[in-house]
């Protein structure tokens, strides 16, 4: 006997999202049955609109509801810092710190030609000419610490040393997650804590910053 063709067709629906698999879909779709006839029409309305309500900020590419997203419309922030990300989720996750208060701009992934993100299709070259037109003393670009991380840092550098655009480069610290042990980390984590590893600021050596709460790490 097999599953109701309504719960197969919503099996299909939700494996088409990602980390979703068949076993957790068919949960899911038994799981809809739970849910009231009100809650339900809600969730089909929101899926069915949430292409009309999100838009794309034209200034940082960043997903939000309005035309220009409330970063870039924010004329107290710091607009001479830009932080690149690959992935508009992350805004969000670095506003939650409370500890940068400069832009953004989010390419669409990393470069990974094996699944067919070139430099053409995430936006580097729309990065580019956004830095063109503003005046950034540093870029930040915090993406992910892997191979397509560092690939698309690489790229992206050489392209700004190409076009001559003379702005400060740097990228997150890759490090010891804050409350691990050292005992349980790999090599490659440590010996990259240690490359950057940081000083230990005193009175006599602090200065201040308008795009960071805190004073800003540096490599030595
Ligand atoms: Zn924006």
């Amino acid at each position: 006997m097999e599953h109701p063709k309504i719960i197969q067709e919503l099996v299909e629906d939700f494996i088409k999202l990602p980390s979703i698999g068949r076993k957790t879909a068919l949960r899911l779709a038994y799981s809809c049955l739970h849910l009231s006839s009100e809650e339900l029409k809600k969730f089909s309305n929101d899926l069915a609109s949430i292409k009309e309500k999100i838009h794309v900020c034209p200034i940082c590419h960043n997903l939000y509801e309005n035309d220009v997203c409330p970063i870039c419309s924010d004329q107290t922030r710091d607009k001479q810092t830009l932080m690149v990300i690959s992935d508009s989720k992350n805004i969000m996750q670095f506003e939650n710190t409370n500890q940068y208060f400069g832009q953004y701009f989010c390419l669409d992934g990393l470069i990974n030609p094996s699944v067919g993100n070139l430099p053409s299709t995430i936006g580097v070259d729309k990065l580019l000419k956004h830095i063109k037109e503003n005046s950034f003393k540093e870029i930040i670009f915090s993406f992910s610490p892997d191979i397509t991380g560092e690939i698309t840092t690489m790229y992206i550098t050489k392209l700004l040393k190409a076009n001559k655009i003379d702005v400060k480069l740097s990228r997150l610290a890759y490090g010891i997650p804050i409350n691990s042990q050292l005992e349980y980390l790999d090599e490659e984590t440590l010996s990259s804590s240690l490359r950057q590893r940081i000083q230990i600021k005193t009175e006599s050596n602090q200065s201040g910053s308008s795009t960071f709460s805190k004073e800003e790490t540096d490599e030595f």
